[in-house]
């Protein structure tokens, strides 16, 4: 934690590769994992001659992300080449966006742990491509290059630099994941790459409002790991401030094992990308006609869902939290939702019984083939007083998922776990036990109500746990006051 006396300053860069089919500027497939270089056409390597054509489902996927997140819309789109020499980039430039980002503005709004939500502004989005990926590790001799990635459509979010600890930007990212992952533009895992951060940090004396140097940090392959690197990273600046030292501008790696961030390059003052307009691609005119349509085809947003489960559901801000940072996981819940009016006990058994079953099976919600109709007729029998909560789900949801015919009331009652509200049935348990303790009966009516709870248990153990114990309560407590 970084001492009172400084300000931590961030802003991040996150690359998010856009789920298409193809390239970004040719047709060259984009799955991920397939041998090296088996998916790389001539307009992938930039031979001479080739000429690059729009995708224009990645222009829909970055419109859809600008809408989402608020931003304004760039009418004319242009491209321009960012030059740079690197083994993995063919065609020694990128085509990227430079002055015309199709995206200005917007916001992320992020929740912080104090349960305060802050707006965290965006500088832009532009659309470019990705480069292909350098291999150092896998020869003694020589690094290798897969062009597979070359020309994957990419998106870059870049955000002002308002974050003001690791865990808002922590946050940050877990909005922009739980983002993508709901408008389906990209499958948002780190791990894999197909999200990346870049951090830029620096920090300040508290109370000043001029920037301190900054230093990119680079490399980090998982959410935790950019909260590690950014919290290092403010430590080591306060502590070479703190030694009368002071800093460049660096671009610096991440090391996973140690937590520590390591020098990869400094950065001279002015990068000379020479961008120029790409010649080859015409602009990119995005009418009202056109972002309205992409508008009407977007799925719901994770704070649309957020909205119906706090405030149609009436569910709680952590219940809401939890299921709706998975959208699949949201969908089965509303799902449910639709064939039962107890909205709670829904929550809380796609959080307690459903997790734990797929945690034990090590499978994902849409593996399930429990449907939230049969959990929610489930549901229906527990409310209804024919089940216990427990044996709804210690034994009758484990056999949903192999018995797809029978009514889940049929399947409770093969079980043998039906539970009575049989007045009679009830009664004649209930006389035996208070026969069983006279004493304790008199103690009761002399205002030692808390017996209740020893009778209650009597009951049902005679019962064997069939006997609705909501039922048990009222007749118990009526034969004693009579
Ligand atoms: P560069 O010219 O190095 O690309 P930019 O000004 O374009 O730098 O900003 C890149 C990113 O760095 C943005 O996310 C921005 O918010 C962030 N940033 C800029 N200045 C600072 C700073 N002093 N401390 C932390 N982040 C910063
Ligand atoms: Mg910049």
């Amino acid at each position: 934690m970084l001492s009172g006396k400084y300000e931590l300053v961030v802003g991040l860069e996150i690359h998010a590769q856009l789920q298409t089919l193809s390239k970004a500027f040719c047709g060259d497939d984009t799955t991920f994992g397939m041998l090296p270089n088996t998916q790389v056409s001539p307009i992938s390597l930039g031979h001479p001659g080739t000429l690059p054509v729009h995708n224009i489902k990645a222009v829909e996927y970055a419109v859809m992300l600008g809408l989402a997140l608020n931003c304004e819309i760039r009418r004319e789109n242009q491209y321009a080449r960012k030059n740079y020499f690197y083994a993995d980039l063919p065609k020694g430039y990128q085509i990227s966006q430079d002055n015309t980002p199709i995206c200005n503005g917007g916001y992320v709004a992020v929740n912080l742990e104090d349960g305060t939500v802050k707006n965290i502004n965006l500088t832009r989005i532009h659309m470019e491509e990705d480069s292909g990926k350098s291999m150092h590790d896998q020869d003694l001799e020589d690094t290798l290059v897969d062009y597979n990635r070359a020309g994957v459509p990419l998106v870059e979010i870049v955000t002002e630099p308002e974050i003001r600890s690791a865990e808002e930007a922590f946050q940050f990212i877990n909005e922009i994941r739980k983002l993508v992952r709901y408008l389906g533009i990209c499958d948002g895992n780190m791990e894999e790459g197909s999200l990346r951060c870049d951090a830029n940090v620096s920090i300040r004396l508290a109370g000043s409002n001029t920037f301190g140097t900054k230093v990119e940090v680079k490399n980090m392959n998982s959410m935790s790991n950019v909260k590690r690197a950014i919290a290092y990273e403010a430590q080591r600046q306060a502590d070479l401030l703190e030694a009368g030292e002071s800093f460049e501008s660096e671009t610096r790696g991440f090391n996973p094992l140690d937590g520590s961030t390591f020098n990869m390059r400094t950065k001279e003052l002015v990068k000379d990308y020479r961008y120029f307009p790409e010649p080859d691609l015409p602009p990119l005119l995005i009418t009202e006609d056109w972002k309205a349509s992409i508008k009407s085809k977007m799925p719901m947003l994770p704070k649309e869902v957020e909205n119906i489960l706090s405030s149609k559901m009436g569910l709680a801000k952590y219940d809401v939290q939890l299921i709706s940072d998975d959208k699949k996981t949201a969908e089965y819940y509303l799902a449910i939702t639709e064939h039962t009016n107890n909205y709670k006990a829904a929550a809380n058994w796609v959080m307690g019984a459903v997790k734990s079953y797929l945690n034990e099976q090590a499978m994902s919600i849409e593996q399930l083939s429990i449907s939230p109709k049969r959990l929610a007729e489930l549901i229906n029998l527990v409310d209804e007083g024919k089940l216990s909560n427990t044996s709804a789900a210690q034994n009758v949801f484990p056999m949903l998922a192999n018995e797809k015919t029978r009514s889940v009331l049929d399947i409770a009652k093969s079980l043998n776990v039906i539970q009575t509200g049989d007045v009679d049935f009830i009664g004649d348990l209930i006389t035996a036990t208070l026969a069983k303790y006279p004493e304790k009966v008199l103690e009761y009516k002399n205002g030692k109500t808390n017996l209740l709870g020893l009778f209650v248990g009597e009951v049902m153990r005679g019962s064997q746990g069939k006997a609705d114990p909501k039922i048990v309560n009222q007749e118990l407590i009526k034969k004693l006051e009579n």
